[in-house]
């Protein structure tokens, strides 16, 4: 069928959402297809790169006393050392470097971190400290290699984050500052099935509230409730609740209020960081001429030599998008398949096997299911390596090692070979394939 587009990425998450920046920046025309919310909703907003060495082992130096591991002062010293199949190793050290700077001139000042190597250490709402590369401004004043001292604010109608616990937590992990935690009550929220973005529009809208002694403006409301209990802290750490498109702002005006530094700690799912991330993303796909179609999933497809089966199938001659039980063809030269790991059904799992949905690419797995899991509920289960196995070029490989289509490159947590949670990688290697799919797909088109 007649090329619809030149490059067509499926997924819309980190990874697919870069691809096809990428992919445009190069002067492609792109699609990008997506079926359902992808999992930046769910995530910090952090792009961890790599906070903890994957290759490290009991005895080693890579890990504290008492067995945990010590997080990486610098990813990039420890990418040339990670093992084959790993996606840094895949993508190289330049594309990961290339792809952050590129982050960085998406992202503009919404991002901080791009000052350094090192990783920065992030407090997060259960006082523990995130290594991670890149974090919203709105987190920057929190960083934990700050020796400010800290009053953090939880709010009684927000059980997930409990000041006091994260505070005590916190100097618990060793942080170089003191730390204090208070709790408090939202002004204009009583309830706590309230949905976080009811907080953030409060603030955001500035809305009146009732203060007790009359009626007042949140902002004020709640710069009053903690200037009560501040200190000599120089900074205040709240819940990551701030705003929505202009927290910035939110932030501004109660650093002013209250004469200190406000920072965000970024919360568990739904995350307004990963919303926040998510527009932006969105809005900067918008500007560069990328046709976004979600809602729908791709379901199929159908390639040139359509009678050829198992690895090397030729090339994808079009998709076919389910809409409605209608299958749709969309048909493109370049293909990108961004579509999540385990999580986001990018990878799917039986009693079985384990299978990748749309091409039914390779995902390499033993036999008996028991061995996709160990014992431990913290071991290193085989299950969260699963994945598709690509070659220098991010093309997906066969079970005979051969790449499966001549058109198609992968991206993002549908590779295998790396353990996103454990070694805190997940948005640097979507950040790195994705850009490395997508311009490698930008610029093989052929006009
Ligand atoms: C709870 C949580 C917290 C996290 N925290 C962090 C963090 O702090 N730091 C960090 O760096 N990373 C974090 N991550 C990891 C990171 O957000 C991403 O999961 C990871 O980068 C993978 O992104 P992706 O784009 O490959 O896949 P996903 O985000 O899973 O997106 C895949 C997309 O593909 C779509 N899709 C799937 N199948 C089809 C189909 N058949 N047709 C069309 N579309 C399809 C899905 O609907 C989805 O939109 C976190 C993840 C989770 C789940």
């Amino acid at each position: 069928m007649a090329i619809e587009d030149d490059v067509l990425v499926i997924g819309g998450g980190l990874a697919g959402a870069t691809a096809a920046l990428s992919a445009a920046e190069r002067d492609a025309t792109v699609r990008l297809i997506s079926y359902k919310q992808s999992t930046l909703r769910h995530a910090s907003g952090l792009i961890d790169v790599l906070g903890y060495d994957p290759t490290a082992v009991a005895g080693t130096g890579g890990e504290r006393e008492g067995g945990e591991p010590t997080p990486l002062v610098d990813p990039f010293e420890a990418i040339p050392d990670l093992p084959e199949g790993h996606p840094y190793e895949r993508v190289g050290l330049e594309a990961v470097r290339e792809s952050l700077l590129f982050f960085d001139s998406v992202a503009g000042d919404a991002y901080a971190g791009d000052h350094t190597d090192a990783n920065a250490l992030v407090p997060t709402h259960g006082g523990t400290v995130k290594p991670t590369a890149r974090y919203p401004a709105t987190t920057a004043a929190g960083i934990a290699s700050d020796p400010r001292s800290t009053l953090l604010v939880g709010f009684e109608t927000l059980p997930d984050f409990d000041a006091p616990l994260a505070a005590s937590h916190l100097e618990a992990a060793g942080v170089p500052f003191e730390s204090r935690g208070v709790t408090l009550s939202f002004p204009g929220i009583e309830r706590d099935d309230a949905k976080i973005t009811r907080y953030a529009h409060i603030l955001e809208r500035d809305e009146p509230v009732d203060s007790g002694a009359g009626q007042t403006s949140a902002r004020a409301a709640l710069a009053h409730a903690i200037g009560a209990k501040l200190a000599d802290e120089s900074r205040v750490g709240l819940p990551a609740i701030l705003g929505d498109d202009h927290a910035d702002t939110v932030r501004r005006d109660l650093e002013e209020r209250l004469g200190v530094d406000v920072f965000e700690v970024p919360m568990g799912p739904p995350s307004l960081p990963g919303i926040r991330l998510e527009d932006l993303l969105y809005d900067a796909l918008e500007d560069a001429g990328v046709r976004v179609t979600t809602g729908v999933p791709v379901v199929d497809y159908e390639s040139v030599d359509a009678d050829g089966a198992g690895a090397n199938r030729g090339q994808i001659d079009h998709v076919l998008v389910d809409r409605k039980r209608k299958r749709v063809p969309y048909s493109a030269d370049q293909y990108v398949l961004a579509t999540g790991g385990l999580v986001g059904k990018g990878v799917q799992s039986d009693r079985e096997r384990v299978y990748e949905p749309i091409f039914d690419c390779h995902v390499a797995h033993s036999e008996d299911r028991y061995d996709w899991f160990v014992d431990e509920a913290f071991g290193e289960h085989p299950f969260a390596q699963f994945g598709l196995a690509v070659d220098r070029e991010l093309y997906p490989l066969g079970a005979d090692g051969e790449r499966e289509f001549s058109n198609l490159r992968a991206a993002g947590g549908v590779l295998g070979g790396f353990d996103a949670p454990a070694e805190k990688s997940g948005g640097g290697v979507s950040l790195s394939t994705g850009y490395a799919a997508g311009a490698a797909a930008g610029e093989e088109v052929d006009r």
